[in-house]
């Protein structure tokens, strides 16, 4: 059976170009065409938008974003093996793949890149949560994407959209929804990657919001939730001394209990918090 593009199978690309995954570099390949363009799809109409992929490897989720009808895909790769297979790919689609080989956390894309731009990627696991935080802490706000579609391993998934009194809720929930709408829209089985993983993955859409949702600065508000989260199953009262005297009484200002801990504390709370730290 052919593929949806008309090029190798995934499979045959990598016995090719000889791409056996490793480690070090995070490789878990998507092999089925289908799959990496229904993820594609998560991030809504891409016709009109530029797409910046992280590590495109060989090149299955690159594929589903032309596929899908990206008006142009910026792809930065970290290892030159997977070069030629990216090559194969944009002569099958003229002037719409640029691939810089490079390490994503030191090249700027920007210069590359037009708006309306979507950022979409099966992100190499070591760095994925680095990359993110980056991206949701430009030094101006709105940043220079419209949304991001992440994979991460599902640990990191829930992370990015829990809410209070749950597990996974902490610094990283509060950052991401402070000024985007976060949500999980695909969830993957280890099966899924070739070589498949331990840990299971999934896809989080986050769309940008024009401004923050609860008014607050950004510094003070990520220097409170620091302090309140390095110790969770303290009392706020106590895990936030060192924001200085008064803290109790600001607590209260704030509408939070002084002894309640900071997992039980919502987005807004947090936010009247840092305004009243100012
Ligand atoms: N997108 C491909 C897919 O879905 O099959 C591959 C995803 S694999 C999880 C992660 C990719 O990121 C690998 O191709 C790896 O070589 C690449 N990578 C790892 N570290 C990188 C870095 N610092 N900068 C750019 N790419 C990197």
């Amino acid at each position: 059976m052919g593929t949806i593009d008309g090029l190798p199978t995934l499979r045959d690309v990598i016995r090719d170009h000889d791409l056996v995954a490793r480690k070090q570099l995070g490789q878990n390949f998507l092999l089925d065409l289908n799959l990496t363009a229904k993820i594609a799809r998560q991030a809504g109409d891409l016709t009109a938008c530029d797409v910046l992929e992280i590590g495109p490897g060989p090149g299955g989720l690159t594929r589903g974003l032309l596929a899908e009808g990206a008006r142009r895909v910026l792809c930065i790769e970290k290892d030159p093996r997977c070069l030629p297979a990216l090559e194969q790919i944009a002569q099958a689609y003229p002037g719409r793949l640029q691939i810089i080989c490079g390490d994503a956390l030191q090249i700027d894309p920007l210069a590359h890149l037009t708006a309306p731009i979507r950022v979409i990627a099966n992100l190499p696991y070591n760095i994925g949560t680095e990359l993110l935080v980056r991206w949701l802490t430009p030094p101006a706000w709105p940043p220079f994407w419209n949304s991001l579609t992440l994979m991460f391993q599902r640990e990191v998934a829930e992370r990015i959209v829990a809410k209070p009194r749950t597990e996974h809720y902490g610094r990283l929930a509060l950052l991401a929804q402070w000024r985007c709408d976060a949500r999980i829209v695909m969830s993957l089985p280890p099966e899924a990657f070739t070589p498949a993983p331990k840990v299971h993955s999934a896809v989080v859409h986050l769309t940008r919001l024009d401004g923050p949702r609860y008014p607050a600065d950004g510094a003070v508000l990520a220097r409170v939730t620091a302090m309140a989260f390095n110790q969770r199953r303290k009392m706020l009262r106590s895990s936030l001394k060192g924001m200085g005297p008064g803290i109790e009484e600001k607590l209260v200002s704030a509408g939070i209990e002084p002894t309640a801990r900071a997992e039980e504390i919502g987005l807004e709370q947090f936010c009247a918090l840092a305004r009243l730290i100012g």
